[in-house]
C-alpha cells in the first residue's frame, strides 16, 4: 500500500501554529481511524538541534531511539500519542550528508552531483522510507520557515516532485498563512495571503487547502476573497483563529469540515472522527474547575518560554487531568546570585528545576533546591535539576564544602556530580551526550515505586555527567535522601527523593518527554498534586 502524503507549507511570516496545524490535521485523521504520522523539515544546515542554543531555538526534543529534534516533534507525539524516531525529523544537513557520503562511496560514479535530482531524490527517498518503514495510511510532512526562504528550496521542490509522481489523489498541500486585522475594528486583511500563495504557485505547488491563522473567525467575506485570489475553494479555506487551548484546535477544524476536504482530495473513504474521550480531554484544559497551583520553574533559558516548552506541557497536562490550571512564573536562576532572596520563593506551591548546561545561573538553582527541601516545599528536579539537587544536599547536609559537579567547577573537593567515564574520550559536540530512552528499575517501597506503580520504566535522557556513587553510602546515611531507581545494572543513579518531605523528587532523565494531554507523566503528576494540596493546606 502506497502511503498518501500531505504537505504543510507556512507562509507570510513564521510563528503561526504551522506545527499545532499539522499535528491536528494528522490527530483528525488518525481519530477518522487512519495509521497516521509526521515529520518535520528544518531546512537549517546543522545535522540535529541539538548544537543549537534553546533561548534561540526552543527546546532540543530527545526521542526515544536518541535524536536530538525540533521541538515541533514534542507536539506530533503529544497530539497523536506516538513514540516517534529521529527519521521524524529531516534537515538540509542530515540530507547533504547522506549525499556527500554516497558520493564519496562511489554511488553516483561519473555523474556531475545535483541538487535536482540527487538532493530531491534524498529527501523523496527519506519519506517514502519511513511511510514504507512504519506502513502508514498517511504522512503529514511540516516544512520549517516561510516560502520564499532559500533554505527551503530544494523540500518544496521535493514536494511538488512527487505530487507528480504520485498523483494528485496521493499527495495534498496545506498552506498555512495569516489574515491580519491592523485595528481594532478593521478588516481582515488578504494581500498576505494573496502574495504568499502566489510565491508558492511561482515554484509549481497549488496549495488545496488554506489554514489562515487569524485572532477572530474568518468573516465570509474574507474566505470569499481568499479562495477567489487563492483560486482555492471556499470549503478549503479554513479559520484557525485563537483558540482557548492548542488542543482544541482538532475540532475547530472539523467544524469546517476540513476532514471531508481533505478525504475529497485524497480519496480516503472515511471522512468521520471518532472522538472518544478526546474533546473532554481537549475541555479540560480551559475549564479549570479546581482553580489555579502556582509553579516557580527556576532555569537558565528562562527568556524564551520555548526553550522549555516540554516541561511546560507536561506541567499543564499534570494540572488540566485535576482541574487546576498551572499558573508558571519562570525564574532566572542567575538572579537569586545577584541579590535576589531565595526566600521570594516562598509564595509558590511548588518549585521545579528544569534541564541545563554550564555554570551562569548554577549556584541559583543549587540556592532553589536547598531551599525547597529545607522548607518542605514541592519540589521537582529534571536533569541538571537532578544533579543539583544532589550537589546541594551534599553541601547543606552532609558536610561536604564545596561540593559541585565537574561540570562547573573541575577542581572541586567533592565531586559528587562526574564525567560519565565513557564520556572522557569523546571530542565531537553533536550527538554524543547519552541519549535517547533507557530502562530503568525503581526500587519498592519508595515514592518512586509508589508514583509509577512498577519496578521498570524506561525515559529519555540527555546527559553527559551523573551522580558518582563514591558518594552514595555518605549521601544516603541516616536515610535523609534516598537514591530510588537505577539504570544500566546499577552503574547510574536515576531518581533522587527525600523521605517524609511533601514532594521531593529530582530525576536524572526527562520525564517531560513522556507527557501526554490526559495522561501526565508520573513524576509531574504527583509534582503538581503535591503542589496542590501544599496550596490548600495553606488556604491558599
Ligand atoms: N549539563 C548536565 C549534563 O550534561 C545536565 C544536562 C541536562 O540538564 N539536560 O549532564
Amino acid at each position: 500500500m502506497q502511503a498518501k502524503f500531505i504537505f504543510v507549507t507556512g507562509g507570510v511570516m513564521s510563528g503561526l501554529g504551522k506545527g499545532v496545524t499539522t499535528s491536528s490535521t494528522a490527530r483528525l485523521l488518525q481519530l477518522a481511524g487512519y495509521r497516521v504520522s509526521c515529520v518535520k523539515i528544518d531546512p537549517y544546515v546543522n545535522y540535529d538541534a541539538g548544537t543549537m542554543n534553546p533561548v534561540a531555538h526552543g527546546e532540543v526534543f530527545v526521542t526515544d531511539d536518541g535524536g536530538e529534534c525540533d521541538m515541533d516533534i514534542g507536539n506530533y507525539e503529544r497530539f497523536i500519542d506516538a513514540t516517534m524516531t529521529k527519521d521524524h525529523n529531516i534537515t538540509t544537513g542530515r540530507i547533504f550528508m547522506d549525499v556527500i557520503k554516497a558520493e564519496r562511496e562511489g554511488k553516483y560514479l561519473g555523474q556531475c552531483v545535483q541538487i535536482i535530482p540527487h538532493v530531491t531524490d534524498a529527501i523523496k527517498d527519506n519519506l517514502k522510507k519511513t511511510a514504507e518503514r512504519e506502513r502508514l495510511d498517511i504522512m503529514v510532512v511540516e516544512c520549517g520557515g516561510t516560502v520564499g526562504d532559500i533554505e527551503s528550496l530544494p523540500f518544496l521542490e521535493a514536494f511538488r516532485q512527487m505530487a507528480l509522481e504520485l498523483g494528485r489523489q496521493n499527495t495534498l498541500f496545506i498552506h498555512v498563512t495569516l489574515a491580519p486585522v491592523l485595528d481594532v475594528v478593521g478588516e481582515q486583511k488578504t494581500k498576505p495571503t494573496q502574495h504568499s500563495v502566489q510565491e508558492l504557485r511561482r515554484i509549481g505547488i497549488q496549495p488545496d487547502l488554506l489554514a489562515v491563522r487569524c485572532k477572530t473567525p474568518l468573516t465570509p467575506e474574507t474566505r470569499r476573497k481568499i479562495s477567489l485570489f487563492a483560486s482555492v475553494d471556499q470549503s478549503g479555506v479554513i479559520s484557525c483563529h485563537d483558540a482557548p487551548s492548542i488542543y482544541k484546535v482538532p475540532e475547530m477544524l472539523e467544524s469546517q469540515g476540513m476532514l471531508r476536504t481533505i478525504a475529497a482530495g485524497l480519496a480516503l473513504k472515511r471522512s468521520r472522527p471518532r472522538w472518544g474521550d478526546w474533546k473532554k480531554i481537549a475541555d479540560s484544559f480551559s475549564t479549570y474547575k479546581n482553580g489555579k497551583v502556582r509553579i516557580a520553574v527556576v532555569g537558565k533559558y528562562v527568556t524564551l518560554p520555548d526553550s522549555y516548552v516540554s516541561v511546560y506541557h507536561a506541567l499543564s497536562h499534570a494540572g488540566a487531568s485535576i482541574g487546576k490550571k498551572v499558573e508558571i512564573d519562570w525564574i532566572d536562576s542567575e538572579k537569586f546570585e545577584n541579590g535576589t532572596s531565595i526566600s521570594t520563593l516562598k509564595g509558590y506551591d511548588g518549585i521545579l528545576a528544569p534541564g541545563g548546561f554550564g555554570k551562569r545561573g548554577s549556584e541559583g538553582i543549587i540556592s532553589a533546591a536547598n531551599y525547597a527541601r529545607e522548607n518542605n516545599i514541592p519540589y521537582l528536579g529534571i536533569c541538571f535539576g537532578f544533579q543539583l539537587a544532589l550537589v546541594a544536599f551534599a553541601r547543606h547536609a552532609c558536610g561536604l564544602h564545596g561540593a559541585n559537579s565537574t561540570e562547573l567547577d573541575p577542581h572541586t573537593k567533592h565531586p559528587v556530580v562526574d564525567f560519565m567515564p565513557e564520556q572522557r574520550n569523546v571530542h565531537d559536540m553533536g550527538g554524543t551526550m547519552r541519549l535517547g530512552g533507557h530502562d530503568i528499575s525503581v526500587e519498592e517501597g519508595t515514592l518512586a515505586h509508589r508514583l509509577y506503580g512498577s519496578t521498570s520504566i524506561r525515559r529519555r535522557h540527555r546527559h553527559r555527567y551523573e551522580f558518582n556513587q563514591n558518594y552514595l553510602q555518605a549521601m544516603e546515611k541516616g536515610g535523609r535522601i534516598k537514591l530510588s531507581a537505577h539504570s544500566d545494572k546499577g552503574r547510574r543513579m536515576e531518581i533522587l527523593e527525600v523521605p517524609g518531605h511533601r514532594f521531593y523528587l529530582a530525576v536524572q532523565y526527562h520525564a517531560e518527554f513522556s507527557s501526554r494531554p490526559g495522561k501526565p507523566e508520573q513524576a509531574f503528576d504527583g509534582f503538581v498534586r503535591a503542589a496542590a494540596a501544599a496550596a490548600a493546606s495553606q488556604g491558599n
